[in-house]
């Protein structure tokens, strides 16, 4: 690989725009033909109004497509001008724009969730967007690999993380025993695996949850498999709830954790902040549990040992420890590592 070729194919903006090739823009808004959107989260949406208004094209998964319809709210206009801009791309098929192919690869994040394969001019460039490594495609035979650093710091490790679906489990089980409603609070996505562990794990109980949620997890139902016996809650009888099955776990997104009640029920807050307990009773009646839906900092550095790209740039635009990771990086595995942005040493700059 020539490095100075990648010049003008790869540019991270402060704004979350990672720009790829000539013709695209991945997870924030900048002047290109074709936005790319790798999954539905906040950060990875922004500015998609402006791309909407200024790109040709929106390319994402089809899950991806319907999540955003369902949780953002977009205006009727907007949501015509979405739908008629969109184009869905289903894992490992291509398109063709300009000359340059993209191809959408698995990530194990949330229902939808992507990578990015791009060639241009005969490179090939990967970007993992936010992925956990169990279960995401590794892309391989890249010259470049952007990755994103969320948990780039060598002090975020989850050392428990094979153990930590049991005792979550556990602990709802506990709940239930108990006869106490459960409360559990996340970011979409990870609230619907919580929901997959759970089922897997043989709980029954109904799933309570407010419309928009519901409306999400009817989307990972669609296309991740039964969740089985969950309900609007505006829709729902919880007296008829407690009568047949003698409990419920009730579902709310992560901004309703500070208004959860002091007394009453069993909480539990889903958080990926957490690297020293799986488990951690916060109240009498409030508990934390380290459920992530990123990689670790040991994951983040298996995933650049399995691809062995030319080069790694790291994702600094949505972490504040890319420059640790790139360093890291370039001592575990000897594979140039850099970050963008930056000011005082790119890509352009390198030699
Ligand atoms: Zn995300």
């Amino acid at each position: 690989m020539n490095e100075n070729d990648l010049r003008g194919l790869i540019d991270i903006k402060w704004n979350g725009a990672i720009l790829i090739g000539k013709s695209f823009t991945v997870d924030g808004h900048w002047n290109r033909p074709v936005r790319v959107i790798t999954h539905a989260h906040l950060d990875h949406v922004i500015g998609l109004r402006d791309s909407l208004k200024n790109s040709g094209a929106i390319v994402f998964t089809p899950a991806t497509y319907e999540l955003i319809m369902e949780i953002y709210e977009l205006n009727g206009a907007l949501k015509a001008l979405l739908s008629k801009k969109a184009i869905t791309l289903s894992y490992g098929k291509y398109l063709e724009v300009n000359g340059e192919v993209i191809r959408l690869v698995k990530a194990n994040h949330i229902v939808g969730a992507s990578q990015v394969l791009i060639e241009s001019n005969g490179l090939r460039i990967g970007y993992t967007g936010d992925f956990k490594l169990r279960g995401t495609e590794i892309m391989n035979d890249l010259d470049a690999l952007i990755i994103e650093a969320t948990y780039g710091s060598r002090s975020f490790k989850r050392p428990f993380k094979d153990s930590i679906n049991e005792l979550f489990v556990d602990l709802v089980m506990d709940g239930l025993a108990s006869g106490t409603p459960v409360y559990i609070y996340g970011y979409y996505g990870k609230l619907q695996e919580a929901m997959y562990i759970l089922r897997s794990s043989g709980v029954t109980a109904p799933f309570i949850m407010p419309r928009r949620l519901y409306k999400v997890t009817s989307v990972a139902e669609k296309y991740c498999g039964s969740i089985g016996n969950y309900y609007d809650e505006t829709l729902i009888e919880l007296k008829k709830l407690l009568r047949d099955y003698g409990g419920y776990i009730a579902f709310y997104h992560m901004n309703k954790a500070s208004k959860r009640s002091l007394t009453e029920g069993l909480h539990i807050i889903l958080t990926g902040w957490e690297f020293y307990e799986p488990i951690r009773r916060r109240s009498h009646n409030t508990w934390t549990v380290a459920l992530s839906d990123h990689a670790d900092y040991e994951e983040l550095l298996e995933y650049v040992e399995r691809s062995r790209p030319g080069l790694v740039i790291v994702d600094a635009s949505r972490s504040e420890y890319a420059e640790e990771f790139a360093r890291d990086v370039e001592a575990c595995t000897s594979i140039r590592s850099i970050t963008m942005p930056k000011n005082n040493r790119s890509l352009i700059n390198y030699s």
